[in-house]
């Protein structure tokens, strides 16, 4: 299955505009307003962008020379340095851990892919993190979250607030077959690499339904969020025209996060919103050796000049996007909020070569561990430097909830970091009691489920059976329904 849409989670066409229409008309204040309204949220609320891959190496130098205003405005206005991350350095376990507090073993996520038991692999998904993740334990304290593009969101989690799991992305699901394929070649003990397509793989994407139509809206969505030009669109930085266009789409994709954080961000204000941006690192695996100096390689393998010039260009061209991205997602927080941001590894030359990528960029060895990490905020120090191993990608769950007035799980292998100013700490033994429900593939149940909230909402007569197609009721679009 190679085109894999949206539509499963999605209403016909004609619902989609009753939907639409519904919801433009109604006040915003009206709309989404948490039960206990706006009053209930004192603590001040809580941004986490995850930039996947991003490294100093590269922030450092483009800071010094006043081309990341937003990156050196968290760095003066709060804390910045390096977070310790741990090996081996694959995203997929390292921001479960951002998200849970807890070490790989311990919340279950521990690669892209898993053994079967019978010869053959499966992905990882979802179901397979034991215990909650912060949007989680935010959402059953009754406050408002969004979550887009966190790894390991597919099916998307049944929050209070908007999940926007990172299957929604076009080509995701796929590019993901496709990568544990090449994996599951390479263990230990596999006999079969077809790829087993976990349970739910084929559940709606977005919770709840009603964004997933918003979401989709975006897809072909032209106008740029940044004055950066997307660099693979632009000239020829790849000789496979296929690694080009993905490429291509990795910086849309990243645009689209961005797009449908601002999206929840302004309708429903939530206490914790969660955006991860991987593009920085799906480059980087392709254009990194532009970073490096031509004369590591040898002779045979160097880059010419003009290459080394364009690929260098780009990569510090996507690094200056994502910097005006995290300038529009934190425009609205303010000193009493949380912004955090932050990556889970830096990058280094090396690997094997292959066709599609002679000189690929690797996180692997010791020299990659050190992410990136910035916080502004209420009790973060101005222009603090954070010190060598003074935070891992284990602590950003305790810190957030200590920031939050929250109890700490004991169950966390993280802690809150000392330079943040917390109330005085609670704990509790875990927060994994309670069940977690995630979307699954039940077309028809969630498009009524739409339905009720159209007619909760006042658009549709209360009276209206679901099976009933007149105008009055959802329109003709309920025909083309199965
Ligand atoms: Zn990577």
């Amino acid at each position: 299955m190679r085109n894999r849409t949206l539509h499963p989670a999605l209403p016909g066409p004609g619902l989609k505009f009753l939907l639409l229409v519904g919801l433009l008309s109604l006040p915003m204040s009206a709309c989404w307003e948490s039960p206990s309204g706006p009053a209930a949220a004192p603590p001040g609320r809580v941004l986490i962008i995850a930039v996947d891959g991003a490294t100093f190496r590269v922030i450092g130098p483009m800071m010094k020379s006043g081309q990341l205003p937003n990156f050196q405005a968290l760095a003066q206005q709060g804390a910045s340095g390096a977070i310790r991350s741990h090996q081996p350095l694959l995203s997929p376990r390292v921001w479960t851990s951002v998200a849970t507090g807890k070490a790989p073993p311990n919340h279950g996520i521990e690669n892209w892919i898993q053994k079967d038991g019978t010869g053959g692999v499966r992905l990882y998904t979802s179901l397979d993190r034991k215990g909650h993740a912060l949007w989680n334990i935010v959402s059953e304290s009754k406050e408002d979250v969004g979550v887009v593009n966190w790894l390991m969101t597919h099916p998307p989690e049944k929050i209070q607030g908007v999940m926007i799991s990172d299957f929604a992305f076009p080509s995701i699901s796929e590019r993901r077959l496709d990568l544990a394929q090449s994996f599951g070649e390479k263990m230990v003990g596999v006999t079969d690499v077809a790829v087993r397509r976990p349970e739910d793989f084929e559940a709606g994407v977005v919770y709840p339904a009603s964004w997933a139509t918003r979401f989709s809206s975006w897809l072909d969505e032209p106008a740029p969020l940044t004055r950066i030009k997307n660099p693979f669109e632009a000239e020829s930085l790849q000789e496979s025209e296929e690694t080009q266009e993905y490429l291509a789409q990795v910086f849309r994709n990243d645009v689209l996060s961005a797009r449908a954080a601002l999206a929840i961000e302004e309708e429903l204000r939530p206490s914790l919103l969660m955006v991860y941006l991987p593009g920085i690192d799906r480059v980087s695996h392709f254009i990194w050796a532009g970073q490096e100096p031509r004369s590591i390689y040898p002779e045979s393998m160097r880059l010419s000049l003009e290459e080394h010039r364009r690929q260098h260009q780009a990569l510090r061209d996507y690094y200056a996007h994502v910097d005006e991205l995290i300038g529009l997602l934190s425009e609205n927080y303010g000193p009493n909020d949380l912004v955090i941001v932050l990556s889970d590894h830096g990058f280094e030359a090396g690997g094997q070569p292959d066709s599609q990528n002679p000189l690929p960029g690797i996180h692997e060895s010791d020299r990659a561990l050190n992410g990136i990490f910035f916080a502004r905020g209420r009790g973060v120090p101005a222009g603090y430097r954070v010190k060598a191993s003074e935070i891992s990608v284990n602590d950003i769950t305790p810190t957030v909830l200590a920031w939050r007035s929250l109890p700490i799980a004991r169950n966390m292998q993280g802690k809150p970091v000392d330079f943040i100013q917390t109330k005085p700490l609670r704990f509790r033994p875990s927060y994994d009691g309670s069940p977690i429900e995630r979307v699954k593939e039940e077309k028809p149940a969630t498009e009524k489920e739409i339905l009720e909230q159209l007619k909760s909402l006042g658009y549709v007569s209360e009276t209206c059976d679901p099976d009933d197609t007149t105008m009055a009721c959802g329109g003709p679009a309920l025909e083309e329904a199965p």
